[in-house]
């Protein structure tokens, strides 16, 4: 009986059937050959699988029409050596010659079954899937992530799998170490833009502080009647107009892109410089008034001390922001001061108080206060030192006197040059300082801009290393994954070819790759247990099958041997002796028969019983074995008759055996306990006459003609 494995299924549910049924018909095959079934019983088998196979091959080819399946035809032509199979089996299963063995046909059919699912249908298994038919349960409920992993692997092949797999983290990293590398090298532009332009603050600073010394220079010529400032304006124009040249040279060198942010001051500052050569000619000519000219000149310094306002502006390092700022409001004090000495000369010089002038006057000093409050509350203690040491330099008291004399209106004793030269030192005192503070700022840039480069350059091997070590591990898992793979696959060629040898090793008992190597070695040693038993099962068969015929032989032989005697009986000596005279015929030899009979043996038996008269003839049949030659031949033919068969014996040779068996059998006897039984034979001879003897049967009956003339003539005797 074999039983349906669900391993053979190829998941058409319609074709399982067909397929099952025939498993059941080759199993009632073997159920009648156990039962030895007459052949009509198989008959009906053969014709019923016959039918099956024919409806089952058209509903295959059906189904694989629907699918369009392309080797349609070769799979036509295979059902029909299939189905031919079949035929070619029930014909020699019925033939006259009968020559296979009603045992094998469940073998062949059963071989034949298994070669069809296996070979055949297993083949169409995916195409009756893709064309759904077949009723895969686990294609029904899969989620999309399984549809995704499965078009990937229908899109990709594993090597593809592995080099992306290696690929897209790998791009990650060059894109995360290009924005690091960007956002970097922002920053070392920017500050290397601030460093740019913090240049044309220096130039700023000179420009603007010349401008303040020409403010005040021009509004002690406008006020003074006696052209006492007019020399020194002169030179400071001059001073001005070289500050001017310096700052457009630098600054046309300067990218205009990087200084797009300050872009609108420059161009303010362009406009007043080309309207600065009229302001002069005005204020020679004296057609302009003195808070024209202070408020023209302090609108040309504020569009420029704007500028450094906007550096601040620039979201950049703390520090430098920090020190900008200081430089901006050290600045606006400088400005401050700048007006105060503009206005503070004209007041003097007029010696009167002069009502815009003096309100300014008063309000720049409000400014100034207003300034130090602010400044001490943001200055760092060190700052507010530098400034209070320059506000309170010898010339500070000076200078508050004057303050103190022009807010009072009392300007008889003050000279306007000297107000001039005395605030003039306190705001150079001031510049000073701011240069030094310049000065720091840009060494702080420069700072900046060198550790901005080296963290570019750190950041630059930092990123080419991690990519360096990424590509390297990928590398080795890749190449490692890919031998263990190659090892398996090469494992299961080996297991497919029949080779059971190859061991894979398992280094480490839980990852996929090793549950993979464990699932091989299961299977390896599953099939080696297979094997040793099939062989074991083919060794049992064939023990079985050695057995049986040696048991036959003995059969056949014991149906020949008389067991009682162990000589041959009638039927096997007819055999023999029918071969012996077909030679003696044909070679003209002589052959004799021999027909003997024991006396009295009715009289034994009476006498002495049954089983002693078997004791008699074994001792007879001893003797006859006993004395004749390899070639002769001893046959027991009746109750105490036997025959012995002589071949090339002529009359003398008959008659000299004859009559020396007659005496051994008379001289000796039977001991049975303690007894001595004596007995003698009868025999006739018969020899061949080849006008008369065409069949043994002519042969013994002259034997036993000649023994009956013995028995008539006395018993104990020879007659031939
Ligand atoms: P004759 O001298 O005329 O041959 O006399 P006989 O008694 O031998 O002749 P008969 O043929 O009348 O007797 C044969 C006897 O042999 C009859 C039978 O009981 C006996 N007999 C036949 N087969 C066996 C046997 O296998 N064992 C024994 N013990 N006796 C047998
Ligand atoms: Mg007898
Ligand atoms: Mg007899």
């Amino acid at each position: 009986m074999i039983i349906w494995n669900e391993g053979l299924s190829i998941g058409v549910k319609t074709l399982d059937d067909d397929h099952k049924k025939f498993l059941e018909i080759i199993n009632s095959f073997s159920e009648a050959i156990e039962q030895e079934a007459t052949s009509d019983v198989f008959e009906t088998m053969f014709s019923d699988l016959e039918e099956y196979v024919i409806i089952h091959f058209q509903k295959e080819e059906i189904l694989l029409k629907k699918c369009r399946y392309e080797g349609l035809s070769e799979h036509q032509e295979q059902h029909k050596s299939y189905s031919n199979q079949i035929s070619e089996l029930k014909e020699k299963f019925f033939s006259a010659n009968n020559y296979i063995d009603a045992k094998d046909i469940s073998h062949f059919l059963t071989d034949w079954l298994i070669d069809h699912i296996v070979n055949e249908d297993m083949k169409l298994v995916e195409i009756f899937q893709k064309c759904g038919i077949s009723e895969n349960k686990n294609n029904n409920n899969k989620t999309w992530f399984d549809k995704l992993i499965k078009e990937a692997i229908s899109t990709f092949s594993f090597s593809k799998r592995m080099f992306l797999s290696a690929l897209i983290p790998l791009i990650g990293m060059l894109i995360l170490g290009s924005i690091i590398i960007w956002k970097n090298y922002q920053q070392y532009a920017q500050t290397d833009n601030i460093s740019k332009i913090a240049h044309t603050i220096f130039d700023v600073n000179e420009l603007s502080h010349a401008l303040q010394i020409e403010r005040g220079l021009s509004s002690g010529d406008l006020s003074a009647k006696n052209n006492k400032f007019t020399e020194e304006l002169h030179k400071q124009r001059e001073i001005v107009d070289n500050a001017k040249e310096q700052f457009i040279k630098n600054f046309e060198s300067i990218n205009p892109k990087k200084i797009a942010l300050i872009l609108s001051h420059i161009e303010l500052l362009k406009k007043d410089i080309s309207t600065l050569g009229n302001i002069r000619k005005m204020i020679d000519n004296k057609t302009i008034s003195e808070i024209q000219e202070i408020d023209f000149y302090t609108e040309m310094i504020k569009n420029i001390l704007g500028i450094t306002t906007k550096i601040m502006l620039i979201n950049t390092n703390k520090e430098i922001s920090y020190s900008v700022s200081t430089l901006s409001s050290l600045l606006s004090l400088k400005e401050i001061l700048g007006q105060e000495r503009a206005y503070g000369t004209i007041l003097i010089e007029q010696k009167n108080s002069v009502h815009n002038e003096y309100q300014a006057f008063i309000r720049l000093l409000g400014a100034q206060a207003t300034f130090y409050d602010t400044f001490r509350q943001i200055a760092t203690v060190n700052h507010k030192n530098i400034i209070s040491q320059a506000l309170h330099a010898s010339v500070s008291n000076q200078i508050l006197d004057y303050k103190e004399k022009i807010i009072h209106n009392e300007y008889e004793k003050l000279d306007s040059q000297v107000w001039f030269e005395l605030t003039t030192e306190q705001i150079n005192d001031i510049k000073k300082i701011i240069d030094v503070y310049l000065e720091e700022t840009n060494s702080l840039l420069n700072k900046n801009l060198d550790s901005s480069v080296k963290n570019l350059i750190l950041w630059l091997i930092y990123i080419l290393l991690i990519l360096g070590i990424t590509r390297l591990i990928i590398f080795i898992f890749e190449k490692s994954t890919k031998f263990q793979i190659a090892q398996f696959t090469e494992g299961m060629k080996h297991l497919a070819l029949g080779g059971r040898s190859l061991r894979l090793e398992i280094d480490n008992g839980e990852d996929e790759i090793s549950q993979i190597y464990n699932a091989y070695e299961v299977t390896r040693l599953k099939l080696l247990k297979g094997d040793i038993y099939a062989q074991l099962y083919l060794n049992q068969e064939k023990v079985k099958y050695n057995n049986q015929k040696r048991e036959n032989l003995k059969l056949e032989e014991m149906a020949f041997i008389d067991s009682l005697t162990g000589t041959i009986n009638r039927r096997k000596f007819e055999e023999l002796s029918a071969i012996e005279l077909e030679r003696t015929i044909r070679y003209g030899h002589a052959l004799s028969f021999l027909m003997l009979d024991i006396d009295h043996f009715k009289n034994i038996n009476d006498t002495y019983g049954h089983a002693i008269g078997d004791t008699v003839l074994k001792h007879f049949s001893n003797i006859c074995k006993k004395i004749v030659r390899n070639l002769d031949v001893v046959a027991r033919i009746g109750g105490e008759e036997f025959v012995i068969m002589l071949p090339e014996t002529d009359e003398g040779g008959a008659y000299t055996f004859a009559q020396r068996l007659r005496e051994i059998v008379f001289k000796t006897g039977v001991i049975v306990e303690d007894k001595e039984i004596r007995y003698t034979v009868s025999i006739g001879i018969a020899l061949f006459k080849p006008e008369i003897d065409k069949d043994v049967a002519s042969m013994l009956e002259r034997a036993d003609k000649a023994l009956y003339k013995a028995k008539e003539n006395g018993r104990n005797r020879v007659e031939i």
